[in-house]
């Protein structure tokens, strides 16, 4: 009978398909999928066949939609259809008797750890693990206490108190256009250039439009937290 036995199946290696299918989505490079994580995905998680390993890369290179369709299958569009899956391949009995419990519960569980980790994003700070309702992307990739930290550094204006994000900076500067007339007698304006002045800036908040800073550098270093800068003088 050798390895596949009716009824005694030998089982998956749950932690080596966790492992690889959390780094496919922790890199979003599903280059890095392999054979073993492939075989459970294809076979049991409602993917037509992509009849290659190298095939079902192609058609998987946006690491979103592949998030999305280990949840649902390619036959669905309900988040919790693999899931229901991998629940029945536990309980069912006709299953457990072909297959054996050991096999069965092994596929259900190394189904359950690949939708966890569809489900599962990496602060792009901290790469702390968080755990989302469907796999969504974090705000701005980041997790609850690096968000927190970002707003708790941002810098005040000083002269309306706003939290400011970005500062707006003017420079003086000319604009050259050749001037011509077309056919019908119309000016034609055809930028050519922009030509800068005598460098002088005005960095203002974009809140109240009052001038903060009339150099980049201290812009720079209010951007980055620093307190106690000196404003422009007279305003
Ligand atoms: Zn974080
Ligand atoms: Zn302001």
């Amino acid at each position: 009978m050798g390895k596949y036995e009716a009824g005694n199946w030998p089982p998956y290696n749950v932690k080596a398909i966790e492992q690889n299918i959390r780094l496919v989505l922790r890199t979003g490079d599903i280059r890095k999928l392999n054979g073993k994580t492939y075989h459970v995905i294809s076979q049991h998680m409602g993917f037509i066949a992509h009849y290659s390993l190298a095939g079902f890369g192609d058609e998987y290179q946006d690491i979103e939609e592949f998030r999305r369709k280990l949840q649902t299958s390619e036959m669905s569009r309900d988040y919790n259809h693999t899931t229901l899956q991998a629940v029945r391949e536990e309980t069912d009995s006709d299953f457990n008797t072909w297959y054996g419990p050991a096999y069965q519960r092994s596929k259900a569980a190394a189904m359950k750890a690949i939708i966890r980790a569809a489900r599962t994003r990496w602060c792009k700070e901290c790469s702390k693990e968080v755990e989302t309702q469907f796999g969504e992307p974090l705000p701005e990739g980041l997790c609850e206490q690096c968000t927190a930290k970002k707003v708790a550094a941002q810098p005040v204006c000083p002269k309306c108190g706003k939290k400011i994000e970005r500062l707006r900076l003017y420079e003086d500067a000319e604009v050259l256009f050749n001037l011509s007339v077309d056919g019908t007698g119309q000016l034609v304006y055809d930028r050519k250039d922009i030509i800068y002045g005598d460098g002088r800036q005005s960095i203002e908040c974009p809140h109240c439009q009052q001038e903060l800073f009339d150099d980049e550098l201290k812009a720079m270093a209010f951007l980055n937290g620093a307190k106690q800068l000196e404003l422009v003088k007279g305003t």
